[in-house]
């Protein structure tokens, strides 16, 4: 069989990556990360804790979640655990 397929080149776009991991106003560290629930999403810095779960919002990217996040963060709104060190069981995988 002398079917030859022609090989087309395939133009990889570039993925637009969003960026799902942000600086946290609290501490400082780039390990805050948006994360789908159940019920909406999830902000939550892996370095101190500082967290927040929004409503799904429609049309709102992560980003938006993470602006929101800081707003009510500047606003006095959220706060990090105190000295809650990382008792907490389960799927966490913030291997040190
Ligand atoms: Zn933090």
């Amino acid at each position: 069989m002398g079917r030859r397929r022609k090989t087309r080149k395939v133009l990889l776009r570039p993925k637009k990556t969003l960026p799902k991991i942000f600086t946290c106003p609290h501490c400082g560290a780039q390990l805050v990360t948006v994360k789908k629930t159940e019920d909406g999403y999830l902000v939550v810095c892996g370095n101190c804790g500082l967290r927040h779960e929004f409503e799904e919002r429609p049309g709102w990217m992560p980003v938006d979640y993470y602006n929101a996040f800081v707003d009510l963060y500047l606003e006095g709104k959220i706060a990090p655990p105190e000295k809650a060190k990382s008792g907490e069981a389960g799927g966490g995988d913030e291997a040190l």
